[in-house]
C-alpha cells in the first residue's frame, strides 16, 4: 500500500502540523506524556492486524503465539514493576479498567465512595453521567475547606453510614500522597473493597518516589500514558484471589478483542520503568512541580491548592484574582504552554470558566527539563497569570517559551 503522505494527504498533513505544535509549544497538561520512540514503534507494528480474544495460552483465535509471548511480557513486567500477584493487560484506557473492576465487584444499584469531581476525583469515580454514576449508587467524599486534604473522617462517617461495597481512593486532581493504610482500615471495618486509581501518579509509584498503593488495595487500576509515559491504555493490578473474576469482567465482560500492539507498548514501557533513566526523570518531574509551586506561592492573589505539591502537578488557585480559570488557560496558550483550566474545591465560579488551572510537568521532564530549565518555565508562568501583563510582554513570554522548547528537541528521529 501507498505510504500516509499519499494514500491520505489531509490526515498526513494534521499529523505532521501535530508534530510541529508539540515540538514548538510546552505541554503541561498534567495527564499527558511524550511516550519513546520505541513504544510508539510498538504501537504502530503489525501486531494492529492480530485477534486474540482470551489470555496468554487459552485464546479463541489460532496463531497467537507471538501475541502470546508479548502480553505474558507485559503481565510480567506489570507485577514486578509493582510488586502485584496479578495484572491484566487488556484495558483499552483507564476508563474502562475501572469499569471492569466496578462491573466485577458491584451489581447495579449497589452503593460506592469516590472523590467528589469537583474537588480532583475522575469523572469514572461516580460522576452521574458515567457508568458509574449510573448504574450504581456513587456517594461522593470531599477535601477539606481549610487545608484542601481528603477529608478521612468524612470518608470513615459515610462508609459507616451508607456501607458501601467498594471504596475508590484516587484522583485527577489532588497535589499530595492519600492515605492508602487509613483508606483500608475503614474500607476493612465496613466490610468494603478498597481500589486504588493510581492512573495520575504510577510512573511516581513505579521509580519509588511515591507510596505504593499495591500493598494496601485490593484493586489498582491505572492508565499506563500519564507519568508512567507509555500507549494510551490501562491496566488492572490486584492482590489475591480476584483473578478469575477480574479477567472475565475485562474480557468478555466489557471488551472484545485486546490491543496487542497497545500491549506491546505497554510491555515496552514497563521495562523502561524499571530503569535508573526513568527514576531520574521521575525526579525531575516532581522537582520541577515543587519549583512552579514555589514561584507561583510568592505572586499576588495567586494561590496553590493545599499550599504546594507533593506530585507531578500544581493546581493554581485563582479564586482571588481577577483572572479567572478560561482566561488564564487562554492566556498561557497565548505564550505557547499547554495546559487546562480545572475547578479548585470550593469554586465559587462555573465549571466552564473555574478559578483554577492544573499544570502538570511529566511531559517536560520527558523531554529532559532539569531545575534551571523549570526555574523559567516557573517565572514565565507567573508573568504571564499576572493580569496586568500586556501584550507586548506577552509575546516577549512567547519568545522565552520558543527558546525553551528549541533548546529541547523533540523526538528528533522523526522527519518533518
Ligand atoms: N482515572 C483517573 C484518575 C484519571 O485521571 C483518568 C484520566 O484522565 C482516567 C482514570 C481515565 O483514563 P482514560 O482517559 O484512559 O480512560
Amino acid at each position: 500500500g501507498l505510504p500516509l503522505a499519499e494514500a491520505d494527504p489531509e490526515v498526513h498533513a494534521a499529523v505532521t502540523r501535530e508534530i510541529a505544535r508539540q515540538r514548538g509549544t510546552l505541554e503541561m497538561i498534567a495527564s499527558e506524556n511524550f511516550a519513546p520512540l520505541s513504544v510508539m514503534q510498538a504501537q504502530g507494528s503489525v501486531l494492529t492486524n492480530k485477534y486474540a480474544e482470551g489470555y496468554p495460552g487459552r485464546r479463541y483465535y489460532g496463531g497467537c503465539e507471538n501475541v502470546d509471548e508479548i502480553e505474558q511480557l507485559a503481565i510480567d513486567r506489570a507485577k514486578a514493576l509493582f510488586g502485584a500477584d496479578y495484572a491484566n493487560v487488556q484495558p483499552h484506557s483507564g476508563a474502562q479498567a475501572n469499569s471492569a473492576v466496578m462491573a466485577a465487584l458491584l451489581e447495579p444499584g449497589d452503593t460506592f465512595l469516590g472523590l467528589d469531581l469537583a474537588h480532583g476525583g475522575h469523572l469514572t469515580h461516580g460522576m452521574r453521567l458515567t457508568f458509574s454514576g449510573k448504574y450504581f449508587d456513587a456517594v461522593a467524599y470531599h477535601v477539606r475547606e481549610d487545608d484542601h486534604l481528603v477529608d478521612m473522617e468524612e470518608v470513615e462517617r459515610l462508609a459507616k453510614e451508607r456501607r458501601p461495597k467498594l471504596i475508590i481512593a484516587g484522583w485527577s486532581a489532588y497535589p499530595r500522597h492519600l492515605d492508602f493504610a487509613e483508606f483500608r482500615r475503614i474500607a476493612d471495618e465496613v466490610g468494603a473493597y478498597l481500589m486504588v486509581d493510581m492512573a495520575h501518579f504510577a510512573g511516581l509509584v513505579a521509580a519509588g518516589l511515591h507510596p505504593s498503593p499495591v500493598p494496601h488495595a485490593h484493586v489498582v487500576t491505572s492508565t499506563t500514558h500519564k507519568t508512567l509515559g507509555g500507549p494510551r491504555g490501562g491496566v488492572v493490578l490486584a492482590q489475591g484471589d480476584l483473578a478469575k473474576k477480574l479477567n472475565s469482567s475485562v474480557f468478555p465482560g466489557l471488551q472484545g478483542g485486546p490491543l496487542e500492539h497497545v500491549i506491546a507498548g505497554k510491555a515496552v514501557a514497563f521495562k523502561l520503568a524499571g530503569e535508573e533513566a526513568f527514576r531520574d526523570r521521575q525526579e525531575r518531574t516532581l522537582a520541577g512541580a515543587r519549583i512552579l509551586a514555589d514561584r507561583l506561592l510568592v505572586e499576588p492573589n495567586v494561590g496553590v491548592v493545599s499550599g504546594g505539591t507533593d506530585v507531578h502537578l500544581v493546581l493554581v488557585d485563582l479564586r482571588n484574582s481577577e483572572m479567572d480559570g478560561k482566561q488564564a488557560e487562554d492566556r498561557l496558550h497565548r505564550v505557547g504552554i499547554t495546559v487546562n483550566r480545572n475547578a479548585v474545591p470550593f469554586d465559587p465560579r462555573p465549571p466552564m470558566v473555574s478559578s483554577g488551572v492544573r499544570i502538570g510537568t511529566p511531559a517536560l521532564a520527558a523531554r529532559g527539563f532539569d531545575e534551571e530549565e523549570f526555574t523559567e518555565v516557573a517565572d514565565i508562568i507567573a508573568l504571564a497569570l499576572r493580569p496586568e501583563t500586556p501584550e507586548i510582554g506577552l509575546d516577549a513570554l512567547a519568545e522565552r517559551v520558543a527558546d525553551l522548547a528549541e533548546s529541547r528537541p523533540l523526538y528528533p528521529e522523526l522527519k518533518a
